[in-house]
């Protein structure tokens, strides 16, 4: 069985490709400004103020997914950073230690990421990033700004939102030092407002796997994030999800299947294993299978954003991130989407290197089967790192769970 090809992600491929060079270009140039920006960091703000934008766990994901990963991270844990701590950011500082990156074997005459004039960062995936973005800035001398968000949360209250807002807006003076221009408070609206669009798109776009059959896999969606990650808060994101979410549309209109004979509809709880997508979608796709949603794709829906009020619903928006919430929230949260999606059972991925996107360490999955009777199972795995994932144990395990679902009548 062969896996469907969606036609957009030929202009996908484009995008992405402008995206990288135009980074290259600038840093090359010396303008426009290259901020780095952590990936649910405060990127509007950051193209309000005319920097273009990179994102190292992009990059992460990169290394990941061409599987040079494995190679790199051994070059982070000689000075220090240990193979327990994130795997993005052990194989994408190895990398550079080894002076490589896939953005040379994918971009004729990229030769290294781009050269940053200021990291910024938002703790709200885990503080990591902000090891990481100090690493690179230490390394050129470059001032490494950012916000500290809060975790655990429950309901989300005024407290927080100002909390984080303060912060935000704490950046923008710095930000004006090093791009030389003042903040001008509309094109920060206009960059909330491009973002918001996205992210509604994005969220049409990852609903329409409500559908039975679903147009559309999780591993689809690993692929088919990147504009929402890289290029929220411009237009050609926009226009991209409009043209991904139309053949999606005709997809259903058409009983078209992304897994033909689609059998039963799983839920991925936690980060993709970047190195096996293609080898988990074609075993999901031989067992008739669709994973049809995750937390982690829905990671870039930002309801909040509202232009009005940029940076307290900037605010409200990453502090409202899942992985940043209480075990109770996230608990409701997974339900409401396996009644959206009408899930059959679970796969959580326990990442090695990355405890803060794993939520099957503490009995949810247990709390989750109990309350609402939807079985999983737990693969243990990494993100980046191989070394901590068998590809047949997790075969072994993933068919097993099938059976199981079958059994069930
Ligand atoms: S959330 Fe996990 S994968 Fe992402 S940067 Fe943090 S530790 Fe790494």
């Amino acid at each position: 069985m062969e896996i469907k090809k969606i036609a957009a992600a030929k202009t996908m491929r484009r995008l992405m490709a402008e995206h990288f060079y135009e980074l290259d270009r600038a840093v090359k140039e010396g303008w426009p400004k290259v901020a780095w920006c952590t990936s649910v960091g405060p990127a509007e703000l950051l193209r309000a103020m005319g920097f273009l934008v990179y994102f190292p766990e992009n990059h992460g994901a990169m290394l990941g997914a061409t599987r040079v990963a494995t190679e790199t991270i051994p070059a982070a844990n000689a000075i220090g950073y240990s193979p327990e701590v994130c795997s993005y950011m052990t194989s994408d500082i190895g990398a550079f230690l080894q002076g490589r990156t896939p953005l040379s074997d994918a971009y004729e005459g990229i030769e290294t990421i781009p050269k940053p004039d200021v990291l910024v960062y938002n703790t709200n995936q885990c503080r990591e990033v902000q090891d990481w973005m100090a690493w690179y800035g230490q390394h050129w001398d470059r001032p490494v700004i950012g916000v500290e968000c809060y975790r655990g949360v429950g309901e989300v209250t005024d407290v927080h939102v100002a909390g984080i807002a303060g912060q935000i807006e704490a950046l923008v003076e710095p930000l004006e030092e090093i791009s030389g221009k003042k903040l001008d408070i509309d094109r920060l609206r206009e960059a909330v407002r491009l973002s918001r669009q996205c992210s509604d798109l994005w969220k049409e776009v990852l609903e329409t796997a409500a559908a039975k059959p679903s147009p559309l896999t999780f591993f689809d969606s690993t692929i088919h994030m990147a504009p929402a990650v890289v290029m929220r808060g411009t237009q050609t994101a926009i226009d991209y999800y409009g043209e991904l979410l139309a053949e999606l549309k005709g997809r259903i209109a058409e009983g078209v299947a992304a897994v033909e004979g689609e059998r039963f509809r799983l839920y991925w709880e936690g980060m993709p294993i970047w190195g096996r997508l293609r080898d988990l979608a074609t075993l999901f796709l031989e067992l008739r299978t669709c994973v049809v949603a995750s937390t982690y794709a829905n990671s870039w829906i930002f309801t909040a954003l509202n232009p009005d009020d940029p940076f307290r619903s900037m605010a409200r928006a990453y502090t409202e991130l899942f992985i940043v919430r209480s075990d109770p929230y996230k608990e409701k949260y997974i339900q409401e989407m396996i009644e959206l999606f009408g899930v059959d059972g679970i796969v959580f991925h326990d990442a090695k290197t990355c405890p803060t996107n794993t939520n099957s360490r503490h009995g949810m999955a247990q709390r989750l089967q109990e309350q609402l009777g939807v079985p999983s199972i737990t693969i243990a795995g990494d993100l980046n790192d191989l070394r901590c994932y068998s590809d047949e144990q997790a075969r072994t395990q993933i068919e097993a769970f099938i059976e199981q679902l079958a059994g069930r009548g």
